[in-house]
């Protein structure tokens, strides 16, 4: 069992380092924001952070793995009391969990305790696809708190959180990126990227659909 999720946070983790490259690819040779400054410095910063961040996060992550398991064996949660289409439930199970992601992220800016760490994410002055991933893991603990907690309600397991981040992973790279998208793109509003936000120096949004 360990070995199998140590595995599988292995190749998430690659997925993410793959997402990063390709928009630092771009972002090199076409970025939005031409006077990016001290980026060098900027990178090793921000991948530092996030390699702190995975050494921390994988046993919290391993937890939650085992606990999403424990739900759908024990057919917890309130989904789990109807008769519900697979196809349908994962769909609502989506938007559950990412009603919850709000839920936090909102209060991680209301909360003194929570925004200390959160800050983290928020205080990059110039923003591109390393600031994706640059979280304080003690955020991280909170959110997934959070999503154990939604899961355990509504009843939501593997399947929902594993096309979740399918999902959330290449948008969150969007969001950051300092990359300049068609405008009809952009106007779709969790597509909002990095680049109109280094422009008002600020992140908006994280979540899929807040
Ligand atoms: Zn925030």
């Amino acid at each position: 069992m360990i070995r199998d999720f140590l595995f599988e946070e292995f190749n998430s983790n690659l997925k993410i380092f793959g997402y990063i490259s390709v928009f630092f690819f771009f972002e090199t040779f076409w970025p939005y924001l031409v006077k990016f400054e001290n980026r060098k410095r900027h990178t090793v910063r921000n991948i530092g952070l996030f390699l702190f961040y995975i050494v921390v996060t994988t046993p919290v992550n391993y937890v939650a793995a085992s606990w999403y398991n424990f739900i759908d064996a024990q057919h917890w949660g309130i989904l789990n009391l109807f008769t519900i289409n697979p196809t349908v439930k994962i769909i609502l199970g989506i938007m559950l969990m990412d009603c919850g992601d709000y839920f936090y992220h909102r209060l991680s800016h209301r909360s003194k305790l929570i925004w200390r760490f959160h800050k983290i994410h928020h205080s990059d002055s110039q923003m591109d696809s390393t600031t994706a991933y640059r979280f304080h893991p003690f955020d991280n603990i909170g959110l997934v708190i959070t999503e154990l907690t939604t899961a355990s309600i509504f009843g939501y397991g593997v399947d929902t959180v594993v096309i979740y981040f399918a999902i959330y992973l290449p948008v969150l790279m969007i969001q950051h990126t300092n990359l300049k998208f068609p405008n009809w793109f952009e106007k779709i509003s969790f597509f909002y990227s990095g680049a109109k936000k280094n422009l008002k120096n600020s992140c908006l949004s994280c979540k899929l659909f807040s």
